[in-house]
């Protein structure tokens, strides 16, 4: 390993930037594997030497093909969830939280269970290996647990957990399937899916938050090597990410009146996206899944994963803060009263 990443910076350094360059551009085609795995360890060795900052670059990470995984859902299915001393002791085996959050995590994590929100057994094992106190930021200290949304700076939030756990299971990843999140913000929602698949993809529009979310996923990857899956782009996420393209599923955590048109052509064909759909101020979390007939006509089921609830997520929104959303129209005058 070191050997690798000690010939990894020397290449890097030969060939200054331009190898991760052209591994980043997808436009230059890959000879080989030897090739991409080389070009690869440059990237992961200038990474490792702090070189490759976030600053400088749109991507992270990039998903190179060939290259293996760490294996976040096999880790997730090793793990006891039968009973909470079970889970306990796997997790003071073979992880590094801190043993107060573990216990909080655990009975949140019942709740979620009985209030149906988390129904597989998959997305409770991601829940409960995923540290929600590194995830919501300093300034909400104690409310890690709590049933509620809390603000991340910047205008940002990190959803509900009631929220993120019906997204989650309506989402219903397997273990290959290709997931794109708009919307990073504090990071949490994309390393739940870390432990869902191997091929997670999410895009923040805030350049801070962006750099903020990304560095704390570099210090937290050393003991959640899971949060190495996660590819993550500063930009847009109206427009997807077309090299990636098609996802098998797509979790938008912004909320938007109409389903970006983009995000549907990038979605596949029996593919699930879920979205709070609906004007500024009230939100309806909508799955909508996208069959394809054998003639190429495209048609669209749509349903309300949260029983007509209303949420009120934060806007998606342009370069320029402008919300996608349109304004509702002012409500209609009072009818004039009989004048009797
Ligand atoms: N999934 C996040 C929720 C963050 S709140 C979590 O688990 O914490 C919604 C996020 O969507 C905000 O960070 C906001 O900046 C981001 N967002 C809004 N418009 C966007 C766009 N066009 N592209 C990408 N992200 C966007």
């Amino acid at each position: 390993m070191v050997f690798a990443i000690f010939s990894g910076i020397i290449i890097g350094s030969s060939f200054g930037l331009s190898i991760p360059l052209i591994v980043m551009s997808h436009s230059e085609r890959v000879a080989s594997y030897e090739e991409v795995a080389a070009a690869s360890m440059v990237v992961e060795a200038l990474r490792l030497a702090g070189r490759l900052s976030s600053e400088e670059e749109g991507f992270s990470y990039i998903t190179l093909p060939g290259i293996q995984k760490y294996d976040g859902p096999r880790l997730a299915q090793s793990m006891p969830i039968e009973t909470k001393e079970a889970w306990l002791s796997w997790m003071n085996k073979n992880r590094s939280d801190d043993p107060v959050f573990l216990e909080q995590r655990w009975e949140w994590a019942q709740e979620l269970i009985l209030s149906s929100e988390l129904k597989r057994p998959e997305d409770v094992r991601a829940f409960l290996l995923t540290p929600r106190e590194h995830f919501v930021r300093a300034h909400n200290r104690g409310l890690e647990y709590a049933d509620t949304w809390l603000p991340i700076g910047y205008g940002a939030t990190i959803t509900d957990p009631d929220v993120v756990s019906m997204m989650t299971t309506t989402l219903n990843v397997q273990p290959g399937d290709k997931v794109l999140e708009i919307g990073t913000g504090s990071g949490y929602q994309a390393a739940i899916l870390s432990f869902l698949t191997k091929d997670v993809y999410t895009i923040e529009i805030i350049r801070p938050l962006y750099i903020e979310t990304d560095a704390l996923y570099r210090d937290l990857e050393r003991n959640f090597p899971s949060y190495s899956v996660i590819n993550r782009k500063l930009g847009d996420g109206y427009y997807g990410w077309e090299e990636f393209a098609p996802f098998d599923k797509i979790i938008v955590t912004c909320s938007v009146d109409h389903i970006p048109p983009p995000l549907l052509r990038q979605l596949s064909p029996g593919g699930i996206m879920v979205l709070p759909l609906g004007p500024p101020n009230r939100q309806y979390i909508m799955e909508i899944i996208k069959y394809e007939a054998e003639d190429g006509t495209i048609t669209l089921s749509r349903r309300d994963v949260y029983n007509g609830l209303g949420v009120r997520f934060i806007p998606f929104r342009d370069e320029s803060g402008t919300s996608y959303s349109a304004p509702l129209p002012p409500p209609p005058p009072e009818p004039a009263p009989d004048s009797m």
